[in-house]
Formats: C-alpha cells, structure tokens, sequence
C-alpha cells in the first residue's frame, strides 16, 4: 500500500450505493475515488461468479431488479442491457406449491371451487381487484370468512417462516416486513409488479465492472477501511458500511440477521420450476432458490442454495438485514446524530450505514440522491 496515496473521496464499501456514488463522483465531478472493500470482490451482496461445475450463481442469495423509478432505470442501463425476467416464487403449504404473494390463483389451489369463489368475491368486493392487503391487516377484518382466510394465510405462510428469518413473530416487526408480501387479490403470479424488471444481462459483477471502470476510481479488495484509513489521505470519506461498527458500538450493537447459503449442484438441467420456492413450516431453511431461472443461463445441470436463516455476530458471518423494529431505529437515530456531526468530512449511506431494509433500486436512488447533494453543497 502506497503510504502518500492521496484522493479527494475515501469510499468503504464497493456494493449498489458505494458503486453508484464512485461512478457520480468520478464522472460528473471529475474527482479522484479509492474504493475500499472488505471482501475479494465488487458488488457487495448483489455479486454474481461462475461457480466450479460453471453455472452463474448469486453468491449471497438471488438478486432480482425492478424498480419503478425510471431514473434508477435509466441510470443502471448506462451500465448493463438488461435480460427481461419477471420473478415468481412458490410456497410449499399443505402438500402443494402455491403463488406468493398469495393471490387468487392460491385460493383456487387451496380450496374447493366453490368455497375459493366465495372467498374470491369477498375479497373483490371488500377491497377491489388489484387490491395488495398486508397481512396484518387483513387480520383485523371483522368479516367471518376474511377473518378465517386472514388467520389461515397467517399460520400457514407467514408464522413460521417469520421466525424462521428473524426469530420475531410477524407482528413483532415493523409492520412494512410482512407487507413486502402483500395479499394480492389478482391472478398476476409475479413476486414484483414494478414497471422495469430484469437481470444484467451479462450478470451483476459485469455491471460493477462498468461502473467503476473510470480512471479516476481505483478499488483495493481484500481492505478494511479501519486497516488502511491512517495511510491514505483523503478529503472525504463515504461509508456504506454497518453503522455501529463505525463508531465502535459506542451506542450498543444494531441487531441484523445473517443468512448462511449451503449450494448443491445436480446433474440435471433444472431442480425446480420457479427461481424461488419458500418452505414457510418445514425445515429449518426457508427458500430454495435456483439461479438459472433468472439468470437464463442453459447448461446441462443446475446449481441451487438452501437459505438458512442464522443469527449474526460480527467478525462471523455477515450483517445481511437490519431488522425493522422501533427500538432499533431509536438506536439507529443515536448513531445518525453522531453521524450528522462529522458531515463534513464522512457521509453515510447505504443499507447498511443507513440500517434501513433497503431494495437495490432503493441503494442507487439514496446514492444519486446524495451525489446531488453533495453537487449542491
Ligand atoms: P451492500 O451490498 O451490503 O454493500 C456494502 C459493502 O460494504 C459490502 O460489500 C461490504 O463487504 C462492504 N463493507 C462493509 N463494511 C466494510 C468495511 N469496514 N471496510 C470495507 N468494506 C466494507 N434487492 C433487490 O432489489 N432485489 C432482490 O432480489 C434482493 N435480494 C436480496 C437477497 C438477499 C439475501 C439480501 C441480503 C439482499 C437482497 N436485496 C435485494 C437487497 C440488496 O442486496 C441491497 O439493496 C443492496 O445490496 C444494497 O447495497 P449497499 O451498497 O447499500 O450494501
Ligand atoms: N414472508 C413470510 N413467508 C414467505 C415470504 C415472506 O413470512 O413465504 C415474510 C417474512 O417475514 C419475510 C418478509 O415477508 O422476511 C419479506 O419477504 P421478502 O420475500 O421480501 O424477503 P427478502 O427477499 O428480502 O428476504
């Protein structure tokens, strides 16, 4: 490491906001970035390889873009063509693998044609084809049936995997969690309706690639910013890091939720027949999931990860979700003020410098917001 290495910006982490913000500052600002990432590659939790046998995997778990901000949209493209891909995923309940988001295709599945109808016409007249109800309020429906159809998507769907993911009953999260997967009363089987969706067509880590080939931005792998910070010297820094960690846990550790994927490949060119399948009741991992179904890569056989859901300790494992409770953003606001204090010289972003359970057109909107700022400044 070159001790008198000397740039305008420091930035700590090479995933969707610390990419973003290199490239902005790079580019438009013409200033020069070193880009410090603690793992051996870019693209933080969204890295995509070629794994041994040869099928593209994502490494931390599957990684699907959409998004209805055309900005964000329009700003990844510079970056990558895109493979169009709508995302499905099926639940595993009572035998048979259902539509998630629950719709009304499940209801068919699940019931007798009568009944399902019944339930269907309650559903339309109560809030409306098209209508997305979170679980959590449908429970609170005063209607008999809804009630019971409420309690019976809760038990079978939501419970158990709940505490599976976070060791937190559903109601026990801030309530935005379970509404990610609203009930949806519609026949559409695709896990997002955003208007742009899709896959890099030559994968993430060949976008990441794009966006931080500039030469104003240099990226060193393998570094802790806590290592090197002392033998660099810079103006500012952004950190997209965890929080906490930044000031040494000074206000107690943010909790977050680990995952730990355990990968099999299988001599067959497809396992399953969606890129997802939860198991909500059985087993001790929650998804399967299946890259190619995303990816489109053919091959003659097919990679696939388990996801079990772990508790995180620093040092460990990683830091995957934040974990939306009240007590944890009153925690987080402590850090955002010691945060605010430094503004000068650090700035935070990020899922997680922000501890906010952010998607990845989220991460790129938050970061092009902040180059505009900082433009402003
Ligand atoms: P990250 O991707 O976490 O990048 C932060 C980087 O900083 C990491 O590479 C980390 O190694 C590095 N770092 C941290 N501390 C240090 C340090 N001290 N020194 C050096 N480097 C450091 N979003 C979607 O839109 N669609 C999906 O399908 C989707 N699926 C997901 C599945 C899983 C399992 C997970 C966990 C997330 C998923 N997301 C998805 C969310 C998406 O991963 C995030 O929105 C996005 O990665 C956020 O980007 P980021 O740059 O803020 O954080
Ligand atoms: N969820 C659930 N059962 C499911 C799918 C989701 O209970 O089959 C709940 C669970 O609490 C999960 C949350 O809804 O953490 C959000 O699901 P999403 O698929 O958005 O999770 P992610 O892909 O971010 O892990």
């Amino acid at each position: 490491m070159n001790s008198n290495m000397k740039v305008d910006w420091l930035i700590v982490g090479a995933g969707f906001t610390g990419a973003t913000l290199a490239e902005r500052i790079a580019n438009e600002l013409d200033q020069k970035v070193l880009v410090v990432e603690g793992r051996n590659h870019i693209g933080g939790n969204a890295y995509d390889c070629y794994d041994e046998q040869g099928v593209l995997i994502h490494k931390y778990g599957s990684h699907t873009f959409h998004t209805n901000s055309k900005l964000v949209w329009d700003y990844l493209s510079r970056f990558t063509q895109w493979r169009p891909y709508f995302h499905e995923v099926r639940a595993y309940v009572d035998g048979i693998k259902i539509p998630l988001p629950f719709n009304l295709n499940a209801l068919s599945a699940l019931f007798s044609l009568q009944y399902a109808q019944k339930l269907e016409s309650l559903l339309i007249r109560q809030y409306g084809f098209g209508a997305k109800i979170p679980i959590l309020k449908l429970r609170e429906s005063a209607h008999e049936e809804l009630g019971f159809l409420a309690e019976f998507i809760y038990q079978k769907v939501f419970y158990r995997y709940t505490i599976k993911q976070w060791d937190l009953k559903p109601e026990e999260l801030d309530q935005s969690v379970s509404a990610r997967v609203p009930v949806y009363v519609s026949r559409d089987n695709r896990y997002f309706q955003d208007t742009y969706q899709g896959i890099p067509l030559h994968g993430f880590t060949a976008m990441f690639h794009r966006m931080l080939d500039h030469p104003n931005i240099k990226v060193l792998l393998n570094a802790d910013y806590q290592e090197i910070a002392d033998e660099i010297r810079y103006k500012r820094m952004i950190y997209t890091g965890p929080i906490d960690s930044f000031f040494g846990y000074k206000h107690g550790q943010l909790p977050y939720r680990s995952l730990r994927f355990h990968f099999e490949t299988h001599q067959k060119a497809w396992y399953q027949e969606v890129g997802t399948v939860n198991y909500p009741n059985e087993y001790d991992f929650t998804r399967i999931l299946e890259q190619k179904h995303l990816t489109g890569q053919v091959a003659p056989h097919t990679t696939i990860s388990y996801v079990y859901p772990q508790p995180y300790s620093p040092g460990e494992n990683e830091p995957y979700y934040p974990i939306p409770r009240k007590e944890n953003s009153q925690r987080y606001s402590l850090y955002k003020q010691e945060a605010e204090q430094m503004r000068d010289r650090v700035l935070f972003a990020g899922r997680l410098a922000d501890y906010q359970y952010y998607n990845m057109d989220q991460a790129v909107a938050r970061a092009l917001t902040l180059f505009k700022q900082i433009v402003a400044e």
